[in-house]
């Protein structure tokens, strides 16, 4: 076929697409969305839905597949989590309207939004309890920044962030989608953090014509009203609204003014190691199983994602994070006051998101009432704070009051239950408006005239079942069933009754009087919507107008929830204040793992409380952990890692005492072969992970290392886990907490100061091992190796080969008393054990002689079970 035989609509659908070559198009015809050609069989598969054709083009078939509008965000959700972006063309005006163009006229259509991962604003498409970010990295000269925002809160933050610092600040924010200069090859930075990709022009990350988008975004005439930005810093911002012009054409979503991050502000850590902690994650992909779903109390979203913001970023300033606590503090000793707010709390809404959607037009009824309840919640709550709160909850208070006006306004103007939407009305109120009370009174009285009418009908015709309904093809219509059809089409029924339409059962009919009312219902009806959607615009506009207090009161109800949870927590679960201070001590006492200890308590196992004393007086202050396998060191390790970052983020924490002197840096690293799971040459990752450690730790941070060098050959391992000991101790000189089943380690101790040896202490009772959990100083007299395999279920046979070859070498050690014989005390056991010993060696032959031609997958079990039968006679 020619190109002629393009029709309108395809060639319409043409032109669109060629814009969005990147995004699948959704291509609204009627009550649906649909897709065609390349995007139809892509999103077919991906949704699992029906893959259809519809006309040819150039002679092909055109692949179609299509969503009904009403239930698309489910299929919105489905593609953008499998990675792709979704271009939306509505619309844009009445069919009618192009018929009167011309029988070939098509429908306006246009784009009307692009949705990518990181501009997601519906409720439906978002997790309520986590941020949603978009970052933009840019490059200007030799500076670099990092920007991020979430358009469904507002919040917009931008700092320096060279491409070193790249991934881990990536792995704190965990964004949706990063935006990087086209030609930047970071896709495997990018998908590490479990980002999408999105290059953009290098004319979007241009610093001159950012730093104008972002003062027309903010209505300033310059940047520095929000503090001195970096070129790269604005670039990174310009990026991100130009961005969001892109995918929400032109409608720019509510952005705060943009918060500098300082790079020394919070506690740093890396990818690694929040993977390795499992602080908003569990190694096994969700949240189920982090120290954020142990820890978290929060009632509303909003202070549940405040909750994850403060344990992926801690704090560094000793004066944030003693505000924080004082409000935990007062809280925990208002226990009363505590459980009344929380009792407010729970009746807030989220917001945060609700204002995003009213500034984007995307909003219902519904989000206008949120404003209304958070607001009404909010002054409530002001009300129960007492004047002498800590500052914290002060500054709470004093953003939560003064918003009568607004609640009042969307008191009267508002029902008390709204629809989701706003296109059936039905949504403000009776007694706001005296014109669309008295419209909407003609509308029900022109529905009970209806009624009434029907009776008359019935009697008329003598037709008990006869019915007046309704539907959006015909109006209004009366119907009766096909057994009466004869007689209302003949005189002299049929001089009153018009016939509209036979259907399989029923037969439909009109009167004059009928559609004349049906006329004025509609009209009233049309009017009342039309009046309500003009006090809907004005009731948003009337919220947008209080967008910065609004905001404000939303994320002071969520630091009022954070504080009320994080208090919550530290009462229920017997919680103390950490000291913080800037003296170099980790002093832990009584501390637990509060993971670990939730799910011990599931099982009614107690948890072992357990000391840790890296002490101020000494820098650097090591301790160096040994224990058999199963005694406890990994929870150790992480406990002491999760209070330091628990205390920092301004939370009491799991021990009887605390006193911790700042952290800057948080470093975690486990041997190699925990880390099976990905895949990659694990001892290699392993040795990148610490050279990072022994790079970059400075002399406050906390590294915790756990079983270095286990991923490969012992010699070699112990090699490296003892200089990389040394290397901490000299050069970096930080606390550090380094678990190993290397014994000979412990000689250290009494060449190194600042080295201690510290042991999980177990018992051994009548040839098994038992877990005490309990930490000590002292090194561990042995490894327990075989005790623990006997445990696991090792068989016997082997357990008591294991014994024999161990005494065996260790008698070895004892004769040779040669250091490097030494060493070869924690060999794995089998690799060194002597062959053994031979089985008759005809009789061995006999049974693989009788093995060779067996083809187990070909035999039954019973022909397995005689064939040992066989065999054991053969010996
Ligand atoms: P290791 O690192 O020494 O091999 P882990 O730290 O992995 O040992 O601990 C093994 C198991 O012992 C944990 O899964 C936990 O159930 C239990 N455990 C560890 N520490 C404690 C403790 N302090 N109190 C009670 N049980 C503990």
């Amino acid at each position: 076929m020619s190109e002629e035989t393009v029709t309108p609509m395809m060639a319409q659908y043409l032109e669109i697409k060629a814009q969005h070559q990147g995004a699948i198009l959704f291509y609204r015809m009627g009550d649906f969305y649909e897709m065609f050609f390349d995007d139809a069989v892509a999103a077919a598969e991906a949704l699992d839905i029906a893959l259809t054709k519809r006309g040819k083009h150039r002679g092909e078939d055109i692949a179609m597949c299509g969503v009904p509008v009403h239930s698309s965000e489910g299929y919105l959700l489905a593609l953008i989590r499998k990675g792709f972006r979704v271009a939306i063309a509505e619309q844009m005006e009445d069919p009618a309207e192009a018929k009167k163009r011309g029988s070939k006229s098509v429908v306006k259509r246009d784009v009307v939004r692009l949705v990518t991962p990181g501009t997601l604003t519906e409720d439906s498409l978002l997790e309520a309890r986590r941020h949603n970010f978009l970052c933009a990295f840019a490059e200007v000269r030799d500076e670099a920044a990092l920007a991020w925002c979430d358009i469904s809160t507002g919040e917009m933050r931008v700092m320096g962030c060279s491409l070193t610092r790249l991934a881990p600040e990536l792995a704190r924010l965990a964004p949706r989608e990063v935006l990087v200069a086209e030609g930047r090859d970071l896709h495997a930075l990018v998908e590490e953090a479990g980002a999408a990709l999105t290059e953009m022009a290098r004319a979007s990350f241009d610093s001159g014509s950012a730093e104008k988008r972002l003062c027309t975004l903010y209505g300033v005439g310059t940047l520095e009203a929000f503090g001195a930005f970096g070129r790269a810093e604005i670039s990174a911002m310009g990026a991100l609204v130009d961005y969001l012009d892109l995918t929400q054409r032109g409608k720019l979503p509510l952005l705060r003014p943009p918060i500098r991050e300082v790079v020394g502000g919070t506690m740093q850590i890396d990818a690694s190691t929040r993977r390795n902690l499992e602080i908003t994650q569990a190694l096994s992909g969700g949240r189920e199983g982090s120290l954020l779903s142990a820890v978290d109390r929060t009632v509303t979203a909003p202070g549940a994602r405040l909750l994850e913001r403060r344990l992926s970023s801690p704090s560094r300033d000793l004066a944030v994070i003693g505000a924080r606590l004082a409000a935990v503090r007062f809280l925990l000793e208002q226990g009363r006051l505590r459980e009344e707010l929380r009792g407010d709390l729970r009746r807030v809404p989220d917001m945060d998101r609700a204002l995003s959607r009213l500034a984007l037009d995307r909003a219902g009824p519904r989000d206008i009432a949120a404003i209304r309840a958070g607001l009404a919640q909010a002054e409530a709550i002001s009300g129960r704070l007492p004047a002498e709160a800590p500052a914290l909850l002060d500054d709470a208070r004093a953003a939560l009051r003064g918003h009568e006006r607004l609640i009042d306004l969307l008191d009267q103007a508002l029902v008390a239950e709204p629809p989701l939407l706003a296109r059936d009305g039905g949504f403000i109120a009776q007694g706001f408006d005296e014109d669309l009370d008295e419209t909407r009174r003609l509308r029900d009285e022109g529905r009970g005239v209806i009624a009434s009418m029907q009776a008359g009908f019935v009697e008329q015709t003598g037709i008990a079942s006869l019915k007046i309904k309704h539907n959006n093809v015909l109006g209004y219509f009366i119907e009766v069933t096909s057994t009466h059809a004869e007689r209302m089409l003949s005189a002299p029924l049929s001089e009153t009754f018009i016939h509209r339409q036979t259907t399989a059962g029923q037969v439909r009919f009109t009167t004059l009087p009928l559609s004349e009312l049906e006329t004025k219902i509609l009209n009233a009806g049309n009017r009342a919507l039309e009046i309500e959607k003009a006090h809907f615009a004005a009731l948003r506009e009337a919220v947008l107008a209080e967008a910065g207090p609004v905001g404000a009161a939303a994320r002071a109800l969520a630091e009022v929830d954070l504080a009320a949870g994080l208090a919550d927590l530290a009462a229920a679960e017997d919680w103390t204040e950490p000291r913080i201070d800037d003296s170099r001590a980790f002093e832990i006492e009584g501390g637990r793992h509060p993971v670990v200890e939730r799910a011990l308590a599931r099982t009614g196992t107690p948890f072992v409380a357990n000391d840790c004393a890296l002490t101020d007086a000494m820098t650097p202050a090591i301790w160096l952990l040994t224990g058999p396998n199963m005694a406890g060191k990994s929870t150790f390790l992480r406990q002491n890692a999760l209070i330091a970052l628990l205390a920092q983020a301004g939370s009491y924490v799991p021990a009887k005492r605390a006193h911790i002197g700042l952290v800057s840096q948080l470093f975690s690293r486990v041997g190699a072969s925990d880390d099976l799971a990905r895949g990659r040459s694990t001892f290699m990752v392993e040795m990148v992970e610490t050279a990072a450690i022994l790079n970059q730790a400075d002399d406050r941070a906390l590294v915790i290392l756990d079983e270095i060098g286990r991923g490969t050959a012992t010699y070699d391992g112990l090699s490296i886990a003892w200089a990389t000991l040394e290397h901490l101790h000299d050069m970096n000189r930080c606390r550090a907490l380094f678990a190993t089943h290397y014994h000979e380690m412990t000689g250290l101790s009494a060449k190194l100061t600042g080295v201690e040896n510290a042991t999980v202490s177990v018992k051994e009772w009548e040839g098994d091992v038992i877990f005490l959990h309990e930490v000590r100083k002292g090194a561990a007299d042995r490894s327990y190796g075989v005790q623990v395999a006997r445990l696991a279920g090792l068989p016997a046979s082997v357990i008591e080969r294991a014994k024999t070859v161990l005494n065996a070498l260790e008698s070895g050690d004892r004769e040779g008393g040669a250091r490097k014989q030494a060493l070869i005390d924690d060999l794995p056991l089998f690799r060194a054990a002597p062959p053994p010993p031979p089985v008759a060696k005809a009789k061995a032959s006999e049974v693989e002689a009788r093995l060779e031609g067996v083809l187990p997958d070909e035999l039954t079990p019973m022909e397995a079970l005689k064939l040992v039968y066989e065999m054991k006679a053969l010996l």
